[in-house]
């Protein structure tokens, strides 16, 4: 399976990061070693002394598909959850200013946490209307909702599929509403779908 993270889809977060809004979808991969199952802790790198908390939804790819169109998107998953886009902000700094690819900063091993359940789209009233949520030990500190995404989620499977074929098992990651900040070990962290907490685990 392959990771897809879609970067800049929030104009807040694009504000708070470099203030250039993409006119294309913008999209990088991450391995699947990058996944972080199970409420497993997450054990923070040493190459980095800024990993970033960026609380994204995630959906979940269960058929095969290549120049997907938008209206048939839907047909390509049946499930969404949330996970976290794990972001060494100071290498990613560092590569950008240099013009080099991200992936020392974002491809990490445990750079991607997923919830442990997801929700089935047939139970959701509107994909483009779902409230998310991250709280460190306690304390909100990202909100979000689908409906401020620049590239909806059918907008984005069309697009990325393109370029790359999907494939039953694969996760997009959708892009982090503002408030991305670091993390430190011994924090807490709990993403919420709506009410539902479905992601919670420790940084060690
Ligand atoms: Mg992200």
């Amino acid at each position: 399976m392959k990771i897809i993270c879609i970067g800049k889809n929030y104009l807040k977060h694009v504000k708070e990061f470099d203030g250039k809004v993409p006119e294309e979808l913008c999209f990088f991969l991450k391995p699947d070693t990058a996944l972080l199952k199970d409420n497993e802790p997450f054990y923070h790198p040493d190459f980095s002394k800024e990993v970033h908390h960026e609380v994204e939804i995630v959906v979940k790819i269960d058929k095969v598909g290549k120049n997907i169109q938008k209206q048939f998107a839907h047909k390509y998953y049946s499930e969404i959850g949330i996970g976290i886009d794990f972001t060494a902000r100071d290498l990613q700094w560092k590569l950008k200013e240099q013009g080099l690819p991200w992936e020392k900063s974002k491809a990490f091993d445990g750079s991607a946490p997923v919830g442990k359940k997801f929700i089935s789209v047939s139970s959701i009233v509107d994909i483009n209307n779902i409230n998310f949520h991250l709280d460190i030990n306690g304390k909100t500190v990202q909100k979000g909702n689908t409906s401020d995404m620049m590239f909806k989620i059918d907008d984005i499977i069309a697009e990325v599929s393109k370029y790359i074929t999907l494939k039953t098992g694969d996760l997009i990651y959708t892009g982090t509403p503002e408030g991305v900040s670091p993390v430190k070990i011994g924090d807490n962290l709990k993403a919420y779908f709506e009410e539902d907490c479905l992601l919670n685990f420790d940084i060690k």
